[in-house]
């Protein structure tokens, strides 16, 4: 799908971004410079551009079964998440001032939290179990009569944990509050069906599954209704002003498209390439724990390894032309974990020397050998016996 030249690094950090896909590339290539007309112009070159923009919007609304109306583009999961939030809190902060999220969310969420404690809203945080989950009970425990807003993320950025979206969205409907999910690691990476989990928003970023930057989406379902993002012109049915960028919504459409279809064998071949990295390091008789839940997304992998620093095991891997990133993070005087594996309680042991492998359908079994040779040699200190791909049974 994309023409990266794999010789030159072997790229396992997906999950913080990925590169554009050559068919979403050549389908944005027109809309820079020979369709470039503004959507709401009334002449010809406009009028396509605006019809661009609804035949995008159907085909991602077709991809989370939401209706075309529905979806609102933002620039970004970060920009998708804010609205959401404090596009809800400010339209219904008569009816209350409690918002609950996850402790586990991205900083797009807690960030925006921190802003909105400010403004007077009062937040809870919850505790998830050691596999990164919120428990049902958890939830109904702190739900008050104040309760405007739940927002608890689809799957988690570090650990791939997939949360029990439904039953979650149940028991913050059966209170009458909204639930919104930020699905930013979870759109294009496993099947997501918005009318079936009955939320209210969600978020999503085109980045995350091949798609340009600086590009994303929010769900709204019909009648639900928040505070506009953007004050100016009646772009995204008068909710978030500003000419649209048609080349990366070109590209967001089409790359999600692309995911949407190979799915089913995406899912597949990562858990394929998942099993024989795990695999590996196992018979390389490396002592390591794998943070997070088995309902997981296949393609993020959280290791921790005893007696290691996490960011030094990154470096070293950078330095061979491997790309992974870490749950830690150091400053000149300390090592920080990451706000998640303080929230799942990692073992503290194992915990600074935690690595986040993120693969996807670009990766192929050699480059998972020989990442994990090289991390072999860099956690055992010695070489270890190579492995080559007729050595994988599965
Ligand atoms: N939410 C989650 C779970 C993420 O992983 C990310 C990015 O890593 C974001 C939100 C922010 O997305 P964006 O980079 O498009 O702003």
């Amino acid at each position: 799908m994309n023409s990266l030249n794999k010789k030159t690094i072997i790229y396992l950090d997906n999950a913080s971004t990925t590169p554009l896909s050559d068919k979403a590339k050549k389908e944005m290539d027109n809309y820079w410079n020979l369709f470039y007309g503004n959507p709401s112009s009334l002449y010809s070159l406009g009028v396509k551009n605006k019809k661009t923009l609804t035949y995008c919007r159907k085909m991602i609304a077709e991809c989370i079964n939401a209706d075309t109306d529905e979806i609102f583009f933002t620039s970004c999961g970060t920009e998708s998440n804010n609205w959401a939030l404090k596009g809800t809190a400010f339209k219904l902060k008569e009816k209350g001032n409690h918002i609950i999220v996850s402790a586990i969310e991205h900083h797009a969420i807690l960030n925006t939290c921190e802003f909105l404690k400010k403004q007077g809203f009062e937040i809870t945080y919850l505790p998830v179990n050691k596999f990164g989950e919120v428990e049902i009970p958890t939830l109904q425990n702190a739900i008050k009569k104040e309760t405007i807003l739940i927002s608890i993320m689809m799957v988690n950025n570090e650990i791939g944990t997939i949360q029990n979206i439904k039953e979650l969205c149940q028991i913050a409907h059966s209170k009458n509050i909204l639930f919104h999910t930020d699905a930013v690691q979870a759109i294009g990476h496993i099947p997501v069906n918005v009318k079936d989990l009955d939320i209210d928003m969600l978020s999503c970023s085109g980045h995350k599954f091949n798609g340009p930057k600086g590009i994303g989406f929010l769900y709204i379902k019909k009648g639900i209704e928040i505070e506009p993002l953007l004050n100016g012109g009646q772009q995204e049915n008068n909710m978030r002003a500003g000419t649209e960028n048609i080349p990366l919504i070109v590209g967001m459409a089409t790359a999600l498209k692309e995911h949407i279809e190979m799915l089913t064998e995406q899912i597949l071949y990562i858990n394929n390439l998942r099993y024989s990295l795990i695999e590996q390091l196992k018979q390389n008789g490396i002592d390591f724990n794998i943070n997070g839940s088995n309902n997981c997304v296949p393609g993020i992998i959280s290791l921790s390894f005893k007696s290691i620093e996490g960011e030094t095991v990154l470096h070293r891997l950078d330095l061979k032309g491997i790309c992974v990133s870490t749950g830690s993070a150091c400053d000149s005087k300390n090592t920080q974990l990451s706000h998640v594996l303080k929230a799942i309680h990692c073992d503290k042991e194992y915990a600074y020397g935690t690595i986040r492998i993120s693969i996807s359908h670009d990766n192929t079994l050699d480059e998972i050998i020989s990442f994990v040779n090289e991390l072999t040699k860099l956690i055992s200190g010695n070489v270890s016996k190579k492995m080559n791909a007729k050595d994988i049974t599965k």
